[in-house]
């Protein structure tokens, strides 16, 4: 028999959490599949210090934790499992858990399945991402460990000049390694990274190895054109190479952008499915915070429920 959910939530990052939380407390009932990763981007970071309501900071982990905590405290049935497949031809949707193990037809669904950052996938970086030893892909959770210190950020998109130009505010240096000799970012960016000061550019180059043993001290960049190596004394090193929108089950049926991010409607979480809503990462290129995830998550359980009571 094909188990009947009211409100189904899909993922657990802050926007999936905060959906779950609104949900429960407006008695839909809702039913919350975890992935792969349980509490989502946050649980790989270290201290999150822009978090309201957390003056002395708070470990990402705890904070994901406090999240379940509360979605619990209300009654939101969260469930480990991956969503493999979705079918949003009618309703109930039906979702299909574990490659087929378990199925659920659901009057209404919440998308919370964020982002995933790229990363360049050498085995220096994965290390000092996990231990917190000095490589992040996001400068406004991690930019102000650096203070005073001088870091790199690779990559040469919007999200890498953005990086660079914040980090340039609170860093004594950052060296911008971009593996081509031009910027992908609009002009105005790349107008403001030209015109900062202490941003210099390593045109044309890869990170070959990030170097340290407990923490980042430096890199070794190769120059693509040349092949000559050189090493630079740093502290800490952000990726920007870009984000995956954790979408591809539901290219299909949703209305993705050109980067797969899913379109709503503006200023709501409306996507083109009646009865289908989308939060926080997975269809946001821009902010990416935990707060403006958790805000839409919030808008999601909202527009759920409007929806749910009037097609009741
Ligand atoms: P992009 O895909 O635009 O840029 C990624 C950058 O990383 C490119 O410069 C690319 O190099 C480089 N890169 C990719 N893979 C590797 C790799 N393996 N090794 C080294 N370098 C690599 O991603 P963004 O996150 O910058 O932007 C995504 C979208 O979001 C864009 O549309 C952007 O405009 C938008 N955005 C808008 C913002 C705003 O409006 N405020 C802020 C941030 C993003 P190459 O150029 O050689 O391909």
């Amino acid at each position: 028999m094909v188990e009947k959910v009211h409100c189904l939530i899909i993922g657990s990052g802050p926007a999936g959490y905060t959906a779950a939380i609104y949900a429960a407390r407006a008695n839909l009932k809702p039913v919350l599949y975890h992935g792969l990763q349980p509490g989502g981007q946050l649980t790989t970071t270290t201290d999150v210090e822009n978090y309201p309501g957390y003056p002395e900071g708070v470990k990402g982990p705890d904070m994901m934790a406090d999240f379940h905590k509360q979605a619990l405290r209300f009654g939101t049935d969260i469930r480990n499992g991956l969503v493999t497949a979705v079918d949003f031809s009618k309703r109930p949707f039906e979702i299909t858990i574990d490659e087929g193990k378990h199925k659920v037809i659901a009057d209404a669904v919440i998308i919370a399945t964020g982002a995933s950052a790229k990363w360049l996938d050498i085995p220096s970086e994965q290390k000092f991402r996990l231990n917190g030893g000095g490589v992040s892909a996001c400068a406004t959770c991690d930019g102000f460990f650096y203070r005073g210190k001088e870091v790199a950020v690779v990559g040469g998109g919007d999200t890498a000049a953005e990086e660079a130009t914040y980090l340039a505010r609170i860093c004594k240096k950052v060296y911008m390694i971009h593996r081509r000799d031009t910027l992908r970012a609009s002009k105005v960016m790349q107008q403001r990274v030209f015109n900062t000061n202490n941003i210099e550019m390593l045109w044309d180059s890869e990170v070959d190895e990030i170097l340290g043993e407990e923490f980042v001290t430096g890199v070794r960049i190769k120059n693509v054109k040349t092949n000559e190596k050189k090493e630079i004394s740093l502290s800490g090193v952000f990726i920007a190479i870009g984000h995956q929108p954790n979408t591809k089950i539901f290219k299909d049926w949703l209305d993705l952008d050109e980067q797969g991010y899913i379109k709503t409607l503006p200023g709501t979480t409306i996507t083109n499915i009646p009865g289908v809503f989308a939060c926080g990462d997975v269809q946001d290129k821009i902010y990416r915070q935990a707060v403006t995830a958790a805000g839409t998550g919030c808008m999601a359980a909202l527009d759920a429920e409007r929806f749910l009571a009037e097609h009741a």
